[in-house]
């Protein structure tokens, strides 16, 4: 909790004083109905009632015994395997939700098609020609054109970092293959990574400003493994198109020393990809609220994955996590105030097209607080909202009851996973994050080595107990978390 939350906040809210009075009263009830039974519930505090805090309890300890999430990742990735957006196996897997919504008993389970093109990743090929011959493992990024048949061969211009390349006013990128060797720094909550994504996102577009042919990164990685790391590139209309691939960090170290030696680098590679018109969908089922159901808490992972590897922590855990909280919801006995709806989110990956399709289908609705499951198996750590300031009180009583699951209470500047990041921004719908423990997730993210041996069982569990505490409250608040200012 913030020191800035206090509790008298609740009661000075305007916008909630009728329903905090009825919450009042009914904890004047309980105090009066002690000998009852009642005295053994939470007592109500900033508004939620000892009846939803209780219940909220009970999630909490339902969620610990989970054993759904880890089921459910299993059989995606057994079942479906990787599922790249548009492809016949994401197909796949729209019918495998469908099937297994249904089956966990949640109501309103439909695929609401999304429209989308996709890029298709083809072979790739890449090797250093000098100074002497060495095969190097490289994945297309994606988005990135192909190469010319017969591919391409060019001297290397070293950049020991996108700020360096950006910072070249010379002209000594032209005509060669830039090299991109920024590093990803390991950290908890995936700030490393965050500092180092523009060098894959906007590095073939900085490198053809200046001339180049290709761009080459190391990967956005923080293992020590030869494998490379694709993930999506994005080029601007006015600036000419360069293929983009990335490398395995060893043969990105390779580079680096033959470059420290003053070597002459040459590097030659070949890759074949398309881009085709493909329809998916969002596959979104709901826990049907009471006398709020208009009102939406949003349960949020994406069903697509890149095609390199299984997508088990990316984001398979998400779907499972996500997807037995709702069951846990339904199941547990009370239907909420506002509808709680799961939405497994179409192509993530490469265009957030189901977040954007989201966010247009569903304009006009109320959101109450939009979450999403999206950084690996990690047990969560840290709780951060964006929600207005007459929520805050709110958000601190759900952070007392995250706490038992030693999740930290860390403000109001959420950076929550990226189809939700898309609708808090699109919409100023509120948002939520429970950052999982990602110290090891880059080192498999976006690679063949992303596979379901990855996934702690164990630390599902904790997972799944957050989000459906979370979406109770969130659903059950007599405070609106939204608007966010604009
Ligand atoms: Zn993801």
């Amino acid at each position: 909790m913030g020191p800035h939350m206090t509790e008298h906040n609740t009661s000075g809210n305007a916008s909630s004083t009728s329903t905090f009075i009825t919450r009042r009263r009914f904890t004047a009830w309980c105090a009066a109905l002690a000998g009852a039974g009642c005295a053994q519930q939470p007592i109500a505090r900033a508004g939620f009632s000892a009846a939803d805090l209780a219940h909220a309890e009970l999630l909490r300890s339902r969620g610990l015994a989970d054993t759904q999430a880890y089921a459910l990742v299993e059989s995606l990735v057994s079942e479906v395997g990787a599922r790249p957006a548009g492809s016949a196996a994401d197909t796949r897997a729209v019918n495998w939700a469908m099937a297994n919504l249904k089956r966990l008993g949640l109501a309103q389970v439909r695929a609401e098609p999304v429209n989308m093109q996709v890029w298709q990743r083809g072979a790739a090929q890449a090797r250093l020609v000098a100074p002497y011959p060495h095969p190097l493992v490289a994945a297309a990024l994606g988005n990135s054109i192909g190469t010319p048949p017969g591919g391409l061969e060019a001297e290397v211009a070293y950049y020991e970092s996108l700020d360096a390349l950006k910072a070249d006013t010379s002209d000594r990128a032209r005509g060669r293959i830039v090299f991109i060797d920024q590093k990803t720094e390991r950290t908890r909550d995936g700030r490393g990574y965050g500092l180092a994504v523009a060098a894959r996102a906007t590095g073939a577009v900085e490198a053809a400003r200046r001339g180049a042919v290709a761009v080459a990164i190391r990967s956005i990685g923080t293992d020590r493994d030869r494998f490379a790391h694709t993930g999506a590139m994005r080029y601007d209309l006015q600036v000419p198109k360069v293929p983009a691939f990335a490398v395995s960090v060893p043969d990105a170290d390779l580079i680096a020393r033959l470059q420290a030696r003053g070597q002459p680098l040459k590097l030659q590679f070949a890759l074949d990809a398309r881009v085709v018109s493909a329809t998916s969908a969002n596959v979104v089922a709901e826990v049907p609220g009471t006398d709020l159901a208009d009102e939406i808490v949003l349960l949020g992972a994406h069903l697509d994955s890149w095609d390199l590897g299984h997508g088990a922590l990316d984001d398979g855990a998400g779907v499972g996590i996500v997807c037995a909280a709702a069951r846990l919801l339904q199941d547990a006995g009370q239907r909420p105030r506002r509808t709680v709806r799961l939405v497994l989110f179409a192509n993530e990956e490469n265009g957030f097209d189901g977040a954007n399709a989201y966010a247009e289908r569903y304009e006009g609705a109320k959101h109450q607080l939009v979450g999403e499951s999206d950084f690996g198996a990690g047990r969560p750590w840290r709780l951060r909202t964006r929600v207005r300031d007459e929520a805050l009180p709110l958000v601190a009583e759900i952070a007392r009851m995250l706490a038992p699951l030693s999740i930290d209470h860390a403000g109001n500047e959420a950076s929550p996973s990226p189809d939700a990041n898309v609708l808090m921004r699109r919409r100023g719908w509120p948002a939520v994050e429970l950052t999982q423990d990602g110290t090891g997730y880059f080192d498999v993210h976006h690679t063949e080595n992303d596979t379901l041996d990855k996934v702690d069982a164990k630390a599902l569990p904790q997972n799944v107990a957050a989000w459906a505490v979370t979406a109770w409250l969130a659903a059950q608040s007599p405070v609106a978390f939204g608007p966010l200012p604009r």
